[in-house]
Parts: C-alpha cells; sequence; structure tokens
C-alpha cells in the first residue's frame, strides 16, 4: 500500500478565510483527490490554529472569551471548505484534547532530553506574527519585516528550542533531499537563513495566558508556532504511535507533504525539521511553498477594501469555477492577480465554451442520432484523438509529485480542443445516418467523443470534482469518488476499454455545466 500525508497550514481564527486559505487548502484537496483516486492510502488534515496573542487580543476586543472566538470562527472555515467541496479527513483544532496531550508530551520529551531549556528571553516581537525578530532584521522605524506594524521590545523569562545544536544536520537534510522544498528556487532562500547561523528559539511566553500551559510551569503557556506545527502528529496519532498501537504513523509521516504560504515557509523547513530530529523523527517530504495573490496587482487587505471573500465567488459561480482558476491561472509557487477579468476570461472561454459545449453537444448529438446510447465494440474509434488522451495520462503521476497543476490543465483543455476541433471538421451533422458507410462514420465519431469525453472527465476530477461527477452522470458511469474506488493512470486505459466495450445508455438529461457569465 502508498500512502500519502497532505496538509494544509492551520489558519487562525481571528478573521474570516479569504482567498490564500482557499487557495493553500485547494491545492491540498487537488493532490489528495489524485492520490486517492491513484489508489494510495491518503490522510489529509486541514484545521485551525486557535491559541496565541493575536487571537486572546480579537476577543478582548470583542468582550468575549478566546475559546468563544474560536468557536465561532472555525466554523466559517469549515463552512467555506464544504462549500468547496474540501475532502479532509481530519479538521483539528489547536484546542482539541488529543493535540494539547501531544504538545505537552512532545515539550515533556524535550525538556528531558535537554533539548529545551530555560533562561531569559530579551528582544524584539511582532505581535500580528507572532514572531521574534532580532534587531537586525528590524525595518526603519523599529517595524516588523514581515508587516510593517511596530515591534515591540520584550524582557521575560522563557523556554527555549536548541536549534544550533542541529543546524549542521538541518543543512545536509536540505542539501541531499532534493524534493524536500519546493519550488527549487526558495529552497536556496532558506538555505542561506540557515546559513548566517540558528539562534535558539524562544518557545514559551509569560505575557498572556491563552495557549497550552508549560507541563510542570504554568507561568508559562507554549509558543504559539511549537503548538500549531505539532498539529501535523497530532493529527497522524501520535500518542496511539508511543504506545505502539499505530502502525501507519511512520508510513504517512515519511509521505508527509506539507501545503504552505511562502511567507511561512521558514517556520516549516527551519523550525519543524528540527523538532522533529529533537523528537526522533524524520521531517516531511516535501514543504510545497506557493505564492500571494494580489487583487489587481495589490496586495489584499482589510484596510484597502479589496480582500476576495470565496464564499461570495462560490456562490454566484460555483466551486469548481473557482478551484479551476486558482490552479489554473498560475504557476504553483509563483504570486498571482485575481482579477475580474481573468477570471470572466477563463470562466467563458475555457469552462463554457471549450469544456461545457463539448459536453452539452456530445450529448445531443448522441441522443439525436443514436438514441441516446453510445455505440459498443462494434463502432470503432478515431486512434489519433485517443492516443492524445494516452499521452496525457501517462507521466500524470510523475507531474502531481511536482504539483504543475497549471500545466496539467493546459494540456487537459488542449485536449478538449482537440476534440473540438475533431468534431467541427468531421461534421457528424452532415454526414447521412441512411447510408451505410456515413452512418458507421458517424457512430465512430459519437464513440471516440464520448471516450473522450469519459477521459476528460477523469483528468478533472482531482481539479473539478463536481463537474466531472456531473458528466459521469450524464454517462450513467459511477462518480470517480465512491468509496473504495481507485483507477489508476496505467490502468485507466484498460478500465476504459472494457467499460466501453458494449455500450449502454446515457442520462435522458443533462444539465448545462457553466452557464456564461458576467463578473462585475
Ligand atoms: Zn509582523
Amino acid at each position: 500500500m502508498k500512502y500519502f500525508y497532505v496538509t494544509t497550514p492551520i489558519y487562525y481564527v481571528n478573521d474570516k478565510p479569504h482567498v490564500g486559505h482557499a487557495y493553500s487548502t485547494v491545492i491540498a484537496d487537488c493532490a489528495a483527490r489524485f492520490k486517492r483516486l491513484s489508489g494510495y492510502k491518503v490522510f489529509f488534515q486541514t484545521g485551525t490554529d486557535e491559541h496565541g496573542l493575536k487571537i486572546e487580543k480579537e476577543a478582548d476586543a470583542r468582550g468575549i472569551a478566546p475559546k468563544e472566538l474560536a468557536d465561532s470562527m472555525h466554523i466559517k472555515f469549515k463552512e467555506l471548505f464544504s462549500d468547496l467541496n474540501i475532502s479532509y479527513d481530519r479538521f483539528i483544532r489547536t484546542t482539541d484534547a488529543d493535540h494539547v496531550q501531544t504538545v505537552r508530551t512532545a515539550f515533556e520529551k524535550l525538556l528531558k532530553n535537554g533539548d529545551i531549556y530555560l533562561s531569559e528571553y530579551e528582544g524584539w516581537y511582532c505581535t500580528p506574527c507572532e514572531t521574534f525578530l532580532t534587531e537586525k532584521s528590524l525595518s526603519e522605524g523599529g517595524k516588523c519585516p514581515q508587516c510593517g506594524r511596530p515591534a515591540s521590545k520584550v524582557k521575560e523569562e522563557s523556554y527555549f528550542l536548541k536549534l544550533d545544536k542541529y543546524e549542521k544536520k538541518l543543512l545536509d537534510f536540505i542539501e541531499n533531499n532534493s524534493g524536500f522544498i519546493k519550488p527549487e528556487f526558495r529552497k536556496n532562500e532558506v538555505l542561506s537563513f540557515v546559513k548566517e547561523g540558528l539562534k535558539n528559539l524562544s518557545i514559551s511566553r509569560t505575557s498572556f495566558k491563552w495557549g497550552i500551559p508549560v507541563p510542570g510551569d504554568d507561568n508559562h503557556v507554549i509558543y504559539v508556532w511549537f503548538d500549531a506545527l505539532l498539529n501535523y502528529l497530532t493529527g497522524l496519532g501520535h500518542e496511539t504511535y508511543l504506545e505502539g498501537r499505530n502502525p501507519d504513523f511512520e508510513r504517512f509521516l515519511e509521505s508527509t507533504n506539507h501545503i504552505v504560504g511562502k511567507d511561512i515557509l521558514k517556520f516549516h523547513a527551519v523550525y519543524w525539521p528540527i523538532m522533529l530530529f529533537a523528537l526522533g523523527l524524520r521531517p516531511p517530504k516535501t514543504i510545497l511553498a506557493h505564492g500571494w495573490w494580489l487583487m489587481d496587482g495589490a496586495k489584499m487587505s482589510k484596510s484597502l477594501g479589496n480582500v476576495i471573500d470565496p464564499k461570495v465567488i462560490v456562490e454566484k459561480f460555483g466551486a469548481d469555477a473557482l478551484r479551476y482558476f486558482l490552479l489554473s491561472e498560475i504557476t504553483i509557487g509563483l504570486d498571482g492577480d485575481f482579477n475580474t477579468g481573468s477570471f470572466t476570461v477563463r470562466y467563458n472561454s475555457g469552462l463554457a465554451n471549450d469544456l461545457g459545449n463539448l459536453v452539452s453537444r456530445t450529448a445531443a448529438m448522441l441522443r439525436k442520432y443514436a438514441d441516446g446510447k453510445i455505440p459498443g465494440k462494434n463502432a470503432g474509434e478515431d486512434a489519433a484523438v485517443l492516443n492524445e488522451a494516452l499521452v496525457l495520462l501517462n507521466g500524470l503521476g510523475e507531474r502531481y509529485d511536482r504539483y504543475d497543476f497549471a500545466k496539467i490543465l493546459e494540456d487537459i483543455f488542449r485536449f478538449i480542443n482537440i476534440l473540438n476541433k475533431y468534431i467541427n471538421d468531421s461534421a457528424p451533422w452532415k454526414l447521412n445516418i441512411n447510408e451505410p458507410e456515413d452512418r458507421s462514420n458517424l457512430f465512430k465519431i459519437l464513440k471516440t467523443a464520448a471516450v473522450s469525453i469519459y477521459y476528460i472527465s477523469y483528468f478533472i476530477y482531482p481539479f473539478m470534482p463536481e463537474t466531472s461527477g456531473k458528466i459521469n452522470n450524464m454517462l450513467n458511469i459511477k462518480p470517480f469518488d465512491l468509496p473504495g474506488f481507485s483507477l489508476d493512470p496505467g490502468d485507466a486505459a484498460d478500465y476504459c476499454e472494457k467499460l466501453f466495450k458494449n455500450g449502454f445508455s446515457i442520462a435522458e438529461k443533462s444539465e448545462i455545466l457553466f452557464p456564461r457569465i458576467k463578473f462585475e
């Protein structure tokens, strides 16, 4: 059995979800769906980060308890992920009892091993970013280099995690594991950060209360990042693993893919592997750092009022339209621009015209010329067209491993247009169904189109699961996300041949997949 563990960052509950949250989560969902379809045992985790000063302050401002804030806000993430058809296996909250236990266990173990020690912290801290800053890294006027807000000077007793001890081990690991940080150009940023020398990390605070208390020292709460990163172990059942009752734990762990925004790469590629080293566990297989979405060229921010609410887009245009836009518009790793113009073009030309019309006119022709029946084995198929699908099938797994999503989608739509052109050029509506030669030609075209659409449905399933389901309904074929069903790309062609051998009736009616839109 092959394993695949994929995670999103856990999201802060101080504000409602925006398009950036949707993006990380859709990337992870697309990967999870492809792996499930390919027969992997998949565990997909997302969730919310509910501790820390930022949450405590936001709750104070609203006059409620931090847990109350977390309870009400985490629902908004769950709702969005449900709207977007996110197929997570667990939605973890850092206030969950098993997570609190994992954090306590890990802290105690590292304290006992001497990887955590008590000392005093004096330096700069950015509260909105929950980040300790060196004097050197502050931008002009003592501001946080990440968010531009003023950093504050703090001096307090603190527990520290030894980073320097593992510096060499981390450098070796990064250099010897080529797929560890993706895309490749981010690897050099991380390497140069580590090579500057790692200072031991303060991992507890005494100035506020909202967090997991340090075991045996209630004056301290555990630093929110130390707490948050461990969610990845909680989800896999770290406590049952320690008890020797979790045989899948290590297999999932070694197949870990963390999807993160580029702004939190350092936490995942530097602090997290060191925590794992100290715990005697292996670092993740891949950390994929994606870019940010801008709005009409500017960074989205509440104050500019240009934040895109993914919920509104889904309500207006459907989950698949948003998923398709996010995954096709930019190469993962680069920043992207969310503007209504490019959204409309991608929707109307790609989804409504190319894909939507292809499916509806094929269904219409099958009903008109073949009594709604896909012709069986005597009909013949156009090998030149179907070969294009086979070319796409080959190497799909490797391309998914590279998170080459935009390019995969580009090739799927290239195939869609090959098929559109094939239908236009062969003009089945001009053939005379009463002439034997025309009739056999006609059936060959219809069969080729139907089989190709089935391949298209397979190809788009990880990206647009709802649309894929609708196409399969139209074809009268079971959907790809039935429990236990999988179809490795290597076997898909054989499966398809058997499936279409005897011909069968399509559904009597089908809905329009993507009505054309105007977006203001
Ligand atoms: Zn900041």
